[in-house]
């Protein structure tokens, strides 16, 4: 059963998540886990330690962890499949003791490229960033080395981190003979998920930049926890481009093609089909009218599953899970320890 080919994603829970988050990682899994499951491992987690590498209100962390994966399975993660494994990070505590030994084969240079430490570090006091953030993409490289994980869906701004991720386990194979399964290309990923190219929401207000649940004002983020009254508020203040004629065009008219993305993939129609019924109306009013009213009710619909979701079985799927992960992680972290000489070699 183990040798079967896994497929691993994470989504922080320093907030709500989002309609970028849903469409560009949980949508993608929970696709593959239906789809998939059988023939695959699926491995839908929350890197709950990942959380706070940005500071947030740590009173809130424990419940929404659970509100998360509460989230995964209204958007159809079937958890009551044998091959999904529903888990935190903090629970199998593999994950903080390999980051320590990849954490001395990682370079200051190379994790200072990162450009999400970078971005979010611009955004702090000196004093406020936190070596947690800095070496977030080590903790992510453990997570997926773990677990051999092949396949690992992700939005476009965490190419990056995927690709340092095969860096690092390719480096310990190297020195140290085959210690890691590598994630396969993101190039590969996109081909076997269906995708030319990692999905990437953009704020409304501000197009230029990708819609993140820790944005300051959240004006341009649609939270999966949004009323659809404050959804709809937000679609018609979108900002759009002085064309006066919509048109799907990423490059020239980010805010528009970032609405017809949005309007596409929540009502499951392809691309093409939505461009067509749109693209030349020159109403952003009623284009944007369009646009919220297919949020709305997807909206009303998601928050609906939501708070039907039992959490008694949610529970004993975490802790059956978790069991399994520990089992599974310690071979791995053992391997390691005795490639480089912390235990003895068996
Ligand atoms: P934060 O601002 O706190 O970093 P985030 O919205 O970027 O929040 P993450 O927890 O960092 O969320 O990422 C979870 C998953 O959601 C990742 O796979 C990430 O690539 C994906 N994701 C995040 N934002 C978007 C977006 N705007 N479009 C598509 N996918 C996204
Ligand atoms: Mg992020």
């Amino acid at each position: 059963m183990m040798s079967k080919p896994v497929i691993l994603t994470g989504l922080r829970a320093n907030n709500d998540l989002t309609i970028g988050n849903y469409l560009g990682a949980i949508l993608p899994m929970v696709d593959m886990a239906k789809k998939r499951a059988g023939e695959y491992r699926v491995n839908m987690f929350v890197p709950d330690l990942h959380s706070f590498t940005t500071p947030i209100d740590h009173g809130q962390l424990y419940d929404q962890v659970i509100n998360n994966i509460k989230v995964y399975i209204a958007a159809g993660l079937p958890i009551d499949h044998d091959d999904v494994y529903v888990y935190r990070q903090s629970y199998v505590p593999a994950h903080s003791e390999l980051t320590w030994i990849l954490d001395c084969f990682t370079g200051m240079g190379e994790m200072s490229r990162m450009t999400q430490f970078k971005d979010k570090s611009a955004k702090l006091s000196e004093d406020r960033i936190s070596l947690g953030l800095f070496n977030y993409p080590v903790l992510m490289a453990a997570d997926i080395l773990l677990y051999d994980a092949s396949y690992v869906p992700v939005g476009d701004d965490q190419t990056q981190h995927l690709e340092f991720t095969r860096d690092i386990g390719e480096r310990m194979n190297k020195q140290f003979g085959e210690l890691f399964t590598i994630p396969l290309p993101v190039p590969k990923q996109h081909e076997f998920f269906g995708k030319d190219q990692g999905l990437r929401i953009r704020d409304l207000v501000d197009p230029t930049k990708k819609m993140s649940k820790s944005d300051e004002t959240g004006r341009g983020v649609i939270f999966l926890s949004d009323s659809p009254e404050v959804a709809t508020k937000k679609i018609m203040g979108a900002a759009t481009d002085s064309f006066g004629e919509v048109a799907f065009d990423s490059k020239e008219r980010p805010g528009v093609t970032n609405l017809l993305t949005i309007l596409a993939l929540l009502s499951g129609k392809p691309q093409h089909e939505v461009n067509a019924e749109w693209e030349g109306k020159t109403s952003y009013g009623d284009f944007k009218k369009g646009v919220a009213e297919v949020v709305a009710s997807f909206l009303t619909d998601f928050q609906a599953r939501l708070a039907a979701v039992d959490e008694q079985p949610v529970l004993s799927k975490l802790e059956q899970s978790e069991v399994a992960m520990r089992a599974l992680s310690e071979k791995t972290l053992l391997r390691t320890q005795q490639a480089v000489g912390l235990r003895p070699k068996s």
